[in-house]
């Protein structure tokens, strides 16, 4: 089997994966249509398409997250991305700040 006929069979498929919401919400990239921010130190404007690190924490992003619920956009940003050869993790925004609340919830409790 080529390459090419393996690529064209290719197609997004949404995986569910354990991940440490700690480390997620450290190398995150938000995105909002085109621009980024920061998901460590909350610097706004970052274009996910270039900046594969952020210009003022230096965190090297591997995750990213959208703003988004529409899977049309999503799928859209995902094909730019592949273009780009920008390999970053796609996550779920809503789980994650899902998780991130139930994170915040039982440190509480730990009190
Ligand atoms: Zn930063």
């Amino acid at each position: 089997m080529s390459l090419e006929s393996t690529g064209s069979k290719t197609k997004y498929v949404r995986v569910w994966k354990k991940l440490q919401i700690s480390e997620v919400k450290q190398f995150l990239l938000y995105v909002d249509d085109l621009y980024g921010t920061c998901g460590n130190c909350k610097k706004l404007g970052l274009n996910y398409l270039k900046d594969k690190s952020c210009p003022d924490c230096k965190t090297t992003f591997k995750y990213i997250a959208t703003n988004s619920k529409n899977p049309a956009d999503v799928a859209k940003l995902l094909s730019r991305m592949e273009k780009e050869n920008i390999s970053l993790t796609m996550i779920d925004r809503e789980d994650f700040e899902r998780s991130s609340a139930k994170d915040a919830a039982l440190d509480l409790f730990k009190n």
